[in-house]
């Protein structure tokens, strides 16, 4: 397996961070005429285009299961609704950028609104405000205490930020579980310092990064989204793909595994890259259930704009109400109304839509929402602490990419593409 290739300036000013996380590629993966991609989510996707790309020559199939690509990314849509029931924005990251601007796509990709940067956790019942001197409610002698103990690896969230309510928090936002349950090194491997550190100092590297954006240079902190929602990422690299003379796509046909896809497409198992999930190692998923919820403008006057709140605690069924109409730069909500999307993992939740309907009614408004609807089950990969550590691959004699090992977020899964691409 490859730990990537370059760990030159360079390569830390084109990924970031991101050198920090181990690559699980076979090395005769490069060499090989043919490459079957397992997976046609934004990880199968994105490999398939910048490897395709970058060596015309090679033919690339692209195996999918269902009868779409795309994988968790969709968008739902009921006359001037618009919701996403999985990633609704992006954080900053060059790769994404890159991704952007070389599908065209620079006219639909937006900073979010700057009127929804506030992010808040529900204590007690309470709404707080997020920002990074949320932290220092741990204490900054207890906290550097925990940090200096997590970066001896393995740890959870759980121990690299000792409280609770906003470990929990910061995890069910993006992972929907409990920060006892989260591997600290796959989710913050640069406060854990899992991996290659830089070969120049943060600051230094932090403007060179920042000097290399393509489009737009995105504010601190600031997320960014598609006119349309994430599905218009996924068609335009569809028809891109589509364009591509050495890519094959074949949808709606499941593959069993590494050994039999190289049995059928008649390659050598290091041909294979896998980037379906990886659950069959005894990887467990979560699931949560998703809702789209809309509102007259008047009838939450007294929400708050911004990205939304985290609720960490399990007595409420609700963990995450997200701002969808107030963050993005494109339509969301018909004129004069607000979206907002519900998160409800099944761990607290038992498929009683009342219980939803009585929650939203405590804390977003107590009129009636004119349009409520279950948009779906969605499930989430987990990554018990010493998942990052413990990932090892070396005897399965093929690749893997996508969520399961490169890290949560779509830039962890562009970005691992473009570095996977490199080595080719
Ligand atoms: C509810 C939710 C909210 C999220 N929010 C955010 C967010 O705010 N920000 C962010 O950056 N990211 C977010 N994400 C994560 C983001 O969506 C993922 O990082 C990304 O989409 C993963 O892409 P992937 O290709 O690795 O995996 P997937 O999308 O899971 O794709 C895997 C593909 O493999 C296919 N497959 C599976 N088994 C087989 C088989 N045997 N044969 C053939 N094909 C198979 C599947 O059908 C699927 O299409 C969220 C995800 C969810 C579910």
């Amino acid at each position: 397996m490859k730990v990537g290739r370059m760990s030159d300036v360079t390569s830390w000013i084109r990924h970031g961070v991101e050198m920090r996380r181990p690559l699980f590629v076979h090395e005769s993966l490069p060499l090989s005429d043919k490459i079957i991609i397992v997976g046609g989510g934004l990880s199968g996707m994105s490999c398939a285009y910048r490897i395709a790309q970058k060596r015309p020559n090679l033919e690339v199939v692209l195996v999918e299961k269902s009868p779409h690509i795309g994988g968790v990314i969709t968008t739902w849509s009921e006359g001037e609704w618009v919701c996403d029931l999985a990633v609704n924005a992006t954080r900053a990251h060059p790769a994404f950028w890159r991704l952007v601007k070389d599908l065209h796509l620079a006219n639909e990709f937006n900073p979010s609104q700057a009127r929804a940067k506030s992010r808040w956790v529900l204590l007690n019942g309470k709404r707080h405000r997020l920002s990074p001197l949320s932290l220092l409610k741990i204490g900054p002698f207890k906290l550097l205490k925990s940090i200096r103990k997590a970066r001896s690896g393995g740890a959870s969230v759980a121990e690299l930020l000792p409280h609770k309510q906003i470990a929990d928090a910061l995890t069910l936002g993006i992972v929907n579980t409990t920060s006892e349950h989260v591997d600290a090194d796959f989710l913050m491997p640069s406060m854990t310092r899992f991996g290659p550190s830089p070969p120049l100092k943060g600051s230094k590297l932090k403007k060179q990064i920042a000097a290399s954006y393509p489009l737009f240079t995105p504010e601190r902190g600031a997320v960014a989204s598609f006119d349309g929602g994430m599905q218009t990422l996924v068609h335009a690299l569809q028809s891109q793909l589509e364009s591509l003379d050495n890519v094959t796509i074949i949808t709606g046909q499941e593959v069993e595994s590494p050994e039999s896809t190289a049995k059928q497409f008649d390659v050598p198992l290091s041909s294979i890259l896998w980037t379906a999930p990886v659950v069959d190692k005894g990887r467990e998923q979560t699931k949560l259930s998703v809702f789209a919820v809309g509102y007259r403008d008047s009838d939450v006057a007294n929400v708050g704009y911004g990205y939304g709140t985290l609720i960490p605690d399990a007595s409420i069924p609700i963990s995450g109400i997200l701002h969808e109409s107030d963050l993005h730069h494109s339509k969301r909500a018909p004129n004069g109304h607000r979206l907002f999307r519900i998160m409800a993992p099944h761990t607290r939740w038992e498929g009683d839509e009342k219980e939803i309907q009585k929650s939203i009614e405590r804390l977003l408004s107590k009129e009636e929402p004119v349009l409520f609807r279950n948009l779906g089950v969605q499930t989430i990969p987990s990554y018990p602490p010493g998942y990052l550590r413990d990932l090892s691959f070396d005897s399965e004699g093929c690749s893997f990419a996508g969520w399961g090992v490169s890290g949560v977020s779509v830039t962890h899964v562009v970005d691992e593409a473009e570095r996977v691409s490199e080595l080719f």
